[in-house]
């Protein structure tokens, strides 16, 4: 698919679809609504927030009550919204999103009107994502309804020169997107989502074992030393998706809504629940006045974050809770470096 190309598929989407693409503005990539193909950009670069509030909204009413009678909030049934632009990288976390909301009928309601556009990137000097390996035999294990892998030459950095991409139709949705464009050369993968990560003998697994049973409390209580608990880590990070439950009255007595919110591990009420309060010995206080928390601590919130994406996550949905992304040292006010604690943890 050529540029020319291209523009006439957006151009086909513009009439049916909502689409948010990557662009640029002032010099940073972002999500935006896209009116003009030549706006897009798909380049090496990732945007500063993730495409997580597409999946998992910052905060959705889930029912609204009157006394005792609930009312499920309408789902969404407005216009189809096409992502244009998710890159390899942020595919990964599309993955686990579909496993952790799998029989959550807010979420299924959301991912049924999107349609995935997704592209790889090209080596370049730019490309800080070059750990993160990309396979064309590998794409039918991710989740898209159509895939543009660039062609090497076609990118240099992320400036565009005529950029020409081989096309794969993950769907039937994206199948009839790419005809219906007038676009046929495409070649038609089953997508199935199965991504599934060997650990054995690998890297990863010795984190999950020195993040469970061999874990160094040194690094976390020096880490929790650094950490002033900001939770912005949480807000950039694809796959931190934790939430929290609000009822929210309205003026008239006994009515309102619950909605659930994004929430971080980091946060002093995130682990919070009723009932007495635990002394250090794990025993009751009673008429103590403080609730309960399973994390008191900072050095026992970061670990935590660390075990739920390296041990937790791999045990429960196959694949890592960390897509590789970055974003979370770009963002963190203190400096701290997920590679750097992942090497202290590897090496403790
Ligand atoms: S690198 Fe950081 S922000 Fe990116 S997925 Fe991993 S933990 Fe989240
Ligand atoms: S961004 Fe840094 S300081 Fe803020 S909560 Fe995350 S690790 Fe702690």
């Amino acid at each position: 698919m050529n540029s020319r190309q291209f523009s006439k598929l957006v151009s086909y989407l513009s009439k049916n679809y909502q689409i948010y693409a990557t662009q640029e503005e002032n010099g940073q990539v972002v999500i935006d609504e896209l009116h003009d193909a030549k706006k897009a950009v798909l380049d090496n670069r990732l945007p500063f927030y993730s495409w997580k509030r597409f999946f998992v909204p910052e905060c959705e009413s889930l029912f609204e009550y009157d006394g005792v009678s609930l009312t499920p909030s309408s789902r969404e049934q407005g216009k189809q919204t096409v992502l244009l632009g998710i890159n390899f990288v942020d595919l990964k976390s599309i993955i686990l999103y579909d496993r952790v909301f799998a029989a959550d009928t807010y979420y299924q309601s959301r991912r049924n009107n999107l349609l995935i556009i997704a592209h790889n990137f090209l080596p370049g000097p730019e490309n800080n994502l070059a750990h993160v390996e990309y396979k064309e035999e590998n794409l039918k294990q991710y989740s898209f309804d159509v895939f543009l892998a660039a062609q090497e030459n076609s990118v240099i950095g992320h400036k565009k020169t005529e950029i020409e991409y081989r096309v794969f139709a993950g769907s039937e949705k994206g199948e009839k997107v790419l005809r219906e464009s007038g676009y046929k050369d495409y070649q038609r993968i089953e997508c199935l989502g199965l991504l599934s990560e060997d650990r054995s003998g690998s890297a990863m697994n010795v984190f999950r074992d020195k993040l469970t049973n061999h874990h160094n409390p040194k690094i976390w209580e020096e880490l929790g030393r650094r950490c002033i608990e900001c939770g912005k880590c949480t807000i950039v990070c694809p796959t931190c998706f934790c939430f929290r439950l609000d009822d929210t009255p309205s003026l008239e007595v006994g009515q309102g809504q619950r909605q659930r919110c994004w929430d971080a591990c980091f946060y002093q009420e995130f682990s919070e629940v009723a009932g007495p309060s635990t002394g250090s010995t794990g025993s009751p206080q009673a008429g103590s006045g403080q609730a309960p928390k399973f994390l008191k601590t900072t050095a026992e919130k970061i670990h935590f974050w660390y075990y739920h994406k390296f041990a937790r996550i791999p045990d429960e949905h196959s694949i890592t809770g960390c897509v590789g992304c970055h974003r979370c040292y770009q963002v963190c006010p203190v400096g701290i470096d997920i590679k750097k604690v992942l090497e202290d943890v590897y090496n403790s």
